[in-house]
Parts: structure tokens; sequence; C-alpha cells
């Protein structure tokens, strides 16, 4: 039976374009588990592999999305049956393997997570990938010690996905949440989410002058990478903890060792899409239960497939805000 999917071609030329097309089950991928997707959504990488590829797309045509969420349609693989509801991030689907932009998806049964209970489709792509990292960095900081009376917790790039994500997050926990952003006209949207503090970009993404400053932060989460990092370890408290999520503001990190041999300052690094089972399954568990669904909701944008390639550039021109939930049928 034809379905619906966002299809990216590429010509002679080596210029892509995307458009809705119509594809028979049997143009799937190889795979365990084929799926009946219900939502996806938009993340930066999505942006890329809708439009030049940016190196992830090893293969055209393509069907971009790197998560999803729906259910099982047909399974050969134990772990999974028909009429079951699952969520799909990470394991570079949607850049080397065909991803969520479609009403159907095949995929290897290692890849999936049930959907915990309490949560929908829809709800699970509004968390996403972004949310998802974000559940990943709070755990982290937890597993090393993190608790609310330790002090306030700093988010850098709070207005995008991850830091909108994880704002909610913290301050749902109880925590004193400080949130780093360029764009001041945010500052109301992210006391929405629970930030008591608004940090202006500015502040912290000057070079490191004194490797040390006062010690401020018990915790952070930070998605920019870059000077604003390099600031950020020289600012932790005693023994405290930094989850390295993103590089927005650059992948280099000019800064000194001395936050972590005179402070006992840890930087963990944060990655979701080779995450192990275990640690996917607690992830998803701790954002039904931890996550305020009710603040999530309202940093949602909806849209269907046929807007995917105009979402696309907005994301690359970083004009999107909070989390686009992307409904395939
Ligand atoms: P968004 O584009 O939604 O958000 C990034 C935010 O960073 C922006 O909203 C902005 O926040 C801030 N920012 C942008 N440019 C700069 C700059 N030059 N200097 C300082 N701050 C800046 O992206 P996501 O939230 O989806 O992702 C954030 C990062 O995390 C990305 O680098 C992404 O690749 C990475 N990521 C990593 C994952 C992993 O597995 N480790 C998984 C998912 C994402 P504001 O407007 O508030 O200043």
């Amino acid at each position: 039976m034809a379905f619906n999917a966002m299809v990216v071609r590429k010509d002679d030329q080596g210029k892509t374009s995307a458009q809705l097309e119509q594809l028979e089950l049997d143009q799937l991928p190889d795979g365990d588990v084929t799926v009946a997707i219900e939502y996806s959504t938009l993340n930066y990488k999505d942006g890329l592999c809708l439009g030049p590829g940016g190196g992830l797309v090893r293969n055209y045509p393509h069907v971009p999305g790197i998560d999803f969420a729906g259910t099982v349609e047909a399974s050969n693989d134990a772990r999974y049956k028909a009429g079951d509801k699952v969520v799909l991030t990470g394991w570079n689907v949607g850049e080397n393997w065909w991803g969520g932009y479609a009403q159907k998806g095949r995929v290897k049964a290692d890849w999936l997570v049930p959907l915990p209970q309490g949560l929908s489709t829809k709800d699970a792509m509004a968390v996403g990938t972004a949310g998802f990292t974000a559940m990943l960095a709070t755990m982290a900081l937890e597993d090393h010690g993190l608790k609310p009376e330790n002090g306030p917790v700093l988010v850098t790039g709070a207005a995008g996905g991850v830091g909108s994500v994880a704002t909610a997050i913290l301050s749902n926990l109880g925590y004193e949440v400080a949130g780093v952003t360029g764009r001041p006209e945010t500052a109301e949207y992210l006391k929405s989410l629970g930030a008591t503090t608004i940090v202006p970009r500015n502040e912290l993404n000057e070079t490191v002058k004194r490797p040390l400053e006062s010690e401020t932060w018990a915790g952070c989460i930070d998605a920019v990478g870059g000077e604003m990092l390099a600031r950020v370890l020289g600012q932790m408290k005693y023994g405290t903890s930094v989850a390295a999520v993103g590089l927005a503001g650059g992948a280099h990190l000019p800064a000194t060792v001395i936050p972590f041999l005179l402070r006992g300052v840890n930087l963990l690094g944060i990655d979701s899409v080779r995450r192990p089972y275990e640690d996917r399954v607690r992830a998803w568990k701790r954002v039904a239960t931890d996550l305020p669904m009710d603040k999530l909701n309202e940093m949602v944008e909806p849209a269907t497939l046929k807007d995917l390639p105009a979402l696309g550039k907005a994301i690359l021109a970083g004009e999107v805000r909070g989390r686009v939930v992307v409904d395939v049928n």
C-alpha cells in the first residue's frame, strides 16, 4: 500500500531538493520492525538532511527525520508485536537510514524503545531528541551528586530546544534555574518554563581572562560550547559538574585545566545517538514522570510533512523557537 514521505533527491549537478512523494512498503530499507509513524519532529540535523546534507546523508533518494514515534505494524523480532507503541531517537536514522518524515518506517529492533506509560506518541515527539538529551544531561548531573539544595543550575542556549526542555525539567525537579540567552525577548518564555534568573549571553561569551571566578553554579547543562563553556567551567562550585551537550556557539574549547585541578570540576560528555538501551529506557521513564507536559505543550509548534522544506531552512537560519511537532498523517 502506498504511503506519503518527504523524499530528498540529488540531481546530476549535486543539487538536492525535497518533495512530498508516495512510496510503496517494499521500497523501505530492510529491518526487523515496520512502524506506522504518527509523529516526528525538527532538529538542526534535520535541517541539514532536508537541504544540502551536511555530510550526514550518504545515499539518495533519502527520507530524513532523525526521530519518530508510532505504532508497530509488523515485526520479525520477539521484543515487539503489532500494536506496540514505540519511540526512536539516534542511531543515525534520518541520516544514513530512512527516517521519520514518512507515514511508514522500517528499522532495527535494537534502535526502538517502548513508549513509557503516561506518554502519547505526540508527547514523545514534543520531547524528541532535544528533550531526551536534556533528560540524559539532567541524569548525568544527578549521578554526579547534584541536588536542589546545592545551589543554582545554569542552562546555556536556554531558549533553544535542548535548553527549553532542560529548564522545564530542572525547575520541575525543584532546582533554581538560571537561563543564558542571547534573545532578551524570550525572558518571559523562559520564566514560564521555570527559570528564575536570566543571564544575558554577552556576560558569558567573552574569552577566559581569569581561570577561576567566584563559585556560582552547582551544575550546568551546556548547549553552546566555545568561549561560554570555558567561562562557565571557571564559575562552577567546588566538586560540581557541567554536562556538555552541544556546540551552538562553536566546537572549540578555549579553557584552562585549572577548574579541574583546583576545584575538582567534572566535564561530562552527553551523547544521545549511540546511547545504550538501558539508559534510553531509564531516560524515557524519567521524561514521563519528571517533565511537566503542560509546559512542554506551550512550546510546541504543530507542522505537517509539506511544511518541512521551509522549516528545514528556518532551523538552519536560527529562526525556530522551542519544539516543532510534525504530524505525518
Ligand atoms: P537550537 O538551535 O534549538 O538551540 C541552540 C541555542 O543556543 C539557541 O536557541 C541559542 O539560545 C543558543 N545559541 C545559538 N547560537 C549561539 C552562539 N553563537 N553563542 C551562544 N549561544 C548561541 O538547538 P538544540 O537546542 O536542538 O541543540 C543545541 C545543541 O545541542 C546543538 O549544538 C545540537 O547539535 C546539540 N545536540 C546534541 C545532542 C547530543 O546527543 N549531544 C542531541 C541534540 C542536540 P538563545 O537564543 O537562548 O541564546
